[in-house]
């Protein structure tokens, strides 16, 4: 159970337009610099009181119009986007053959040289696909689907066809690995799509089925049979989709926590024969099953029971062909392009080629190439200055609990415990994965991919039945984010996440306190929000509440929820406020800690005034800039459903309005819209 920073959905992208761009992007040997209080940024028209992120972001905004490839543009993204032309650089290099090459930059650069090549892919059409199109075409029966789906899981990333098989920490012992069976098999990015009556809904569903059927053409199957085909689709992903909990809902560990027997996954779902679907994916044991939603499974029973097979192999071609588009000639990854990033996100225009094989190394061989990123971008002493600031924040998150007004002795001692257990983890994993074992070849991208997510999806299931591997990562090192995990409750923050302008070595304390520091107190009270707070300081899904205190968290927690849920995203579209109640939480709580860390690491200095700015405004001005940015309508409307993160400029004056001691910084008034009248606080 993650909760990260950002969200950067892994939406999948395709071929060349930006090729005729005004700028076209070229490699950086080195990255560039910008500071994390950058004053050019600012629109000092704005009145702080009135719109702080207007204040502290204008003219970012102004000046950095989003690009025709992406559906959101801010420091987070474009930080991103100079890691990869970065890494662009590295990959260049390393996928010219040369004996200099040591293996692991053999290893990446023929990855990325395979993906490169365009042309190939072009030549093959569909050709790589044929093999699955044909067993899907042979199934005789269930049992047959249930083999063929052991094998296509095996080699797909995601994991999601019809359903998911992983593994994962059990919920009543962190410890423990057990398999995880889940709720998955749609094709729209969210089980909302499928069931809501609007207008705007109703037609995504109406695209939804164009794209099937085109991606159906492109295999090729006739109009008329596509359309059929299409509906066949809609009709099990509506049904599955009805059955599939909210993202509300999905944010209550216990909904998502039954341990089952293979027995009673069998009782479950008579007609699915588990038992060799397990043993297909060499897992003859698994004694120990959490079956996260078991209302899917009960529909798909129902669906198992009602559709014949040629409904199933209809299902399976679309889904299968889906997963694989993107490793596909340019007329898939166009199709795909085209309804998942142009139609629902709003991009207008494919990203290069290069950043797409640049994220596509990094997603499958992420360790091998983060080795190189971090030798070249990551030294001993931003380590060593993240690390010593995450013990403030640490030290200043104790000090409040011990401090806090509304907990009793009881909950404070459970909480100062689970507090003291949290690992940090900074920069880069202790040990390096090995990803030798992946044969990797110049002439066949289709293949590296799949044998690239073989080896992971083989890694992960290995995972069952043995210790737990704490030093493990979920994001690799050139990654702009940042996670929390409940389960491991530990803190991670990738080398990529932690430079300028995020974390800048070269200015002094309050903006890199505001920024990353409130970054660092974020995560950290990502263990304390209205999910994290349910499992205990080994991270275990148990109570360690009393029912007063529970009660008191829960009331101060309704106050933020209902002060988001009156923000406008777009049109008549306002802000879930139970879906985004833990980053809010996690925003609000995590400026006040970074705020008083910085305090307390200040209070022997005698801070001065910069450039007319006071420290205290220093400090927030850099809390604010790490999220200037905007992002495509369409987007907005997209991440209204699927993203548990409140829009960048709630996350700013949402979090400031709460706060005394921004009034106090930038001397705003009572009733002015940056002081709210009731303000909430939680940690
Ligand atoms: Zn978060």
């Amino acid at each position: 159970m993650k909760a990260a920073l950002i969200f950067t959905a892994a939406l999948l992208a395709a071929p060349a337009v930006w090729g005729q761009a005004a700028n076209p992007e070229t490699p950086l040997a080195a990255l560039p610099y910008s500071p994390s209080l950058d004053l050019s940024s600012m629109d000092r028209s704005a009145d702080p009181c009135a719109d702080f992120y207007r204040y502290a972001c204008g003219s970012w905004i102004k000046n950095n119009p989003i690009p025709p490839d992406q559906a959101r543009w801010n420091v987070y993204s474009r930080l991103t986007n100079e890691n990869q032309r970065f890494l662009w650089g590295i990959l260049e290099q390393a996928a010219r053959p040369s004996p200099s090459r040591n293996a692991v930059e053999a290893q990446i650069g023929d990855y990325f040289y395979a993906c490169m090549d365009e042309a190939s892919r072009e030549r093959d059409g569909a050709a790589p696909l044929r093999p699955e199109l044909d067993a899907i075409a042979a199934l005789k029966s269930i049992r047959d689907v249930a083999l063929f789906l052991a094998q296509t899981h095996a080699t797909t990333f995601g994991n999601q066809i019809l359903f998911g098989f992983d593994s994962g920490q059990d919920y009543a012992d962190s410890s423990r690995v057990i398999a995880f069976v889940a709720a998955g098999g749609l094709g729209l990015p969210d089980r909302d799509y499928y069931v809501k009556t609007d207008a705007k809904s109703q037609e995504i569903r109406q695209k939804y089925l164009e794209h099937i059927e085109t991606i159906l053409k492109l295999l090729g199957e006739p109009a008329p049979q596509g359309k059929t085909d299409a509906a066949i689709v809609m009709a099990i992903e509506t049904a599955l989709a009805n059955a599939s909990l909210t993202r509300v809902d999905q944010r209550d560990p216990h909904k998502l926590f039954h341990p089952f027997d293979l027995a009673k996954l069998q009782g479950l779902t008579p007609s699915f024969p588990w038992r060799p679907y397990f043993a297909a994916r060499q897992m003859n044991q698994v004694p120990r099953i959490n079956v996260t939603e078991p209302a899917f499974f009960q529909e798909l029973q129902a669906q198992l029971k009602v559709r014949n097979l040629e409904d199933w192999k209809t299902y399976l071609r679309w889904q299968v062909t889906h997963a694989r588009a993107s490793s596909l000639s340019s007329a898939f990854v166009t199709a795909n392009f085209d309804f998942y990033n142009r139609y629902l996100r709003g991009v207008v225009a494919m990203p290069p080629l290069w950043k797409r094989c640049v994220q596509r190394v990094d997603r499958d061989l992420g360790e091998a190439l983060g080795q190189v990123f971090v030798a070249k971008t990551f030294g001993a002493d931003t380590k060593r200055r993240t690390v010593a600031m995450t013990k403030e924040i640490e030290a200043a998150m104790q000090s409040e609990i011990e401090q806090l007004p509304w907990m009793g002795s009881a909950t404070k001692r459970r909480a100062l415990e689970k507090l003291h257990a949290v690992a940090n983890k900074i920069g880069y994993p202790d040990r390096w994965r090995d990803y030798s074992s992946i044969q990797v070849r110049r002439d066949d991208y289709f293949g590296n991919v799949e044998r690239a997510v073989k080896f992971e999806n083989q890694r992960q299931l290995a995972k069952i039945g043995k210790p737990l591997d704490r030093s493990e990562w979920q994001m690799t090192p050139p990654t702009v984010n940042a996670y929390y995990d409940a389960q491991m409750n530990d803190i991670n923050f990738p080398a990529g996440v932690l430079q300028p302008p995020l974390y800048d070595p070269k200015i002094d304390d309050a903006p890199n306190y505001g920024n990353t520091g409130a970054t660092i107190g974020h995560e950290l009270t990502h263990g304390f929000d209205d999910e994290g707070r349910q499992f205990d300081a080994k991270g275990n899904l148990k109570d360690w509440w009393t029912m007063q205190d529970a009660l008191e968290f829960s009331k101060r927690a309704a106050c933020v929820s209902d002060q988001y849920s009156q923000y406008t995203v777009i049109d008549e579209i306002k802000i879930n406020g139970k879906l985004t109640l833990g980053e809010d939480v996690a925003d609000l709580g995590g400026t006040f800690l970074a705020y008083l860390a910085w305090k307390s690491a200040t209070k022997n200095q005698n801070l001065q005034l910069a450039d007319g700015l006071t420290p205290d405004q220093r400090f927030f001005i850099g809390m604010a800039q790490w999220a200037c940015g905007d992002e495509r309508p369409e987007n907005k409307r997209m991440n209204a459903i699927t993203n548990p993160h409140s829009p960048d400029e709630y996350r700013i004056n949402g979090v400031v309005s709460n706060m005394p001691e921004f009034g106090k910084a930038f001397a705003c008034r009572a009733g002015q819209p940056m002081v709210r009248a009731q303000q909430c606080r939680v940690w």
